[in-house]
């Protein structure tokens, strides 16, 4: 008989559907009208009713499946009083057929954690900038970003009535990533990809250091590395604190199974141990190609600005 699919295997299964209950609650929450705006830390920190009961779904149907695994997100909000019409149980069947990595074969559910940003790009929503946002499920062993997904639940959503709208892209390190197209950017051009509504002058100043042909501004995390994936751009560059472990966890482990890199902007790599400070205070530089090409033109003014 067929062993038991291994745990990593399960819980990106179960991560996928329970991204695709995300989805559906971001697009109901939005077409009932009332976001339910609460702001943070400030006018550009908000949280919506869909950040709120998005990160009740997804915590409380994955710690209900995987007690053991230590799930971190975004929102500070019980998950003890979860309404059963939140729980997602099911798994994607497909993603249960395929093999596990050997490496990760032997994992522990106490040996996982996983970082949920229940709706990335959260300003872009409540603007009606709906293709920008996310959902982003990261899941890290030994302080590594190893599997992901994320949802785009308007992916599609100006392709008309009838449209199928929202998409689920997935990703194990050494397996590669699903759900989407890999696509280059264009050779030979310069395409960076920064925020649109947290900039600052070191941002811009950064951007400007490496000349490029093309500036895209746009939102969230999880939607600039769709950009780098699928050849839109050829570098995510964000001079600037703001962003936390769950906006990089589920997009790092999706662009480094498909070989790209991302860093902060001294270029060391990002850690997900359950210990690690959330913030990203160096910023982000991610690529599919040419890494080393951006790293090297961060220019050293900007860098002494950023202390990991
Ligand atoms: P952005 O590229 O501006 O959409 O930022 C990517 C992610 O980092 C989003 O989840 C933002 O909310 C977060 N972020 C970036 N900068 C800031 C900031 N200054 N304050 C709060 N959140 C930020
Ligand atoms: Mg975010
Ligand atoms: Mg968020």
């Amino acid at each position: 008989s067929m062993a038991s699919p291994a745990l990593l295997m399960r819980v990106v299964a179960s991560a996928y559907s329970v991204a695709e209950k995300a989805a559906t609650i971001v697009r109901n929450v939005m077409s009932a009208g009332d976001l339910g705006i609460v702001e943070k830390a400030g006018p550009n920190d908000l949280q919506t009713k869909a950040d709120r009961l998005v990160q009740m779904s997804i915590c409380a149907s994955l710690a209900r499946k995987f007690p053991k695994v230590t799930i971190i997100g975004e929102e500070e909000l019980p998950t003890d009083d979860v309404t059963e019409d939140l729980i997602e149980d099911g798994h994607c069947e497909e993603i249960l057929k395929k093999s596990c990595p050997a490496q990760y074969t032997g994992i522990k559910e106490e040996e996982l954690v996983i970082w949920v940003d229940p709706l990335d790009g959260t300003k872009e929503y409540t603007e009606g900038l709906l293709d920008h946002v996310t959902v982003l499920i990261g899941i890290a062993y030994g302080g590594k970003a190893i599997a992901g997904v994320i949802n785009q639940p308007y992916y599609n959503y100006e392709a008309g009535a009838n449209a199928v709208l929202g998409r689920t892209i997935w990703g194990v390190l050494g397996m590669g990533a699903f759900g989407f197209q890999l696509t280059e950017a264009p050779a030979g051009k310069h395409i960076i990809v920064t925020t649109r509504s947290h900039s600052s002058a070191l941002v811009n100043e950064c951007i400007t250091a490496l000349n490029p042909d093309h500036v895209i501004r746009v939102g969230g995390a999880g939607n600039k590395i769709i950009q780098l994936i699928e050849g839109k751009a050829s570098a995510y560059v964000f001079a600037s604190p703001g962003c936390k472990k769950w906006d990089t966890c589920a997009p790092e482990a999706i662009l480094h199974a498909v070989g790209g890199k991302i860093t902060d902007i001294h270029g060391n790599s990002f850690q997900y141990n359950k210990e690690v400070k959330h913030m990203n205070s160096a910023g982000v530089l991610a690529t599919l190609r040419n890494y080393d090409y951006y790293a090297s033109r961060i220019p050293n003014t900007v860098k002494e600005s950023l202390v990991p």
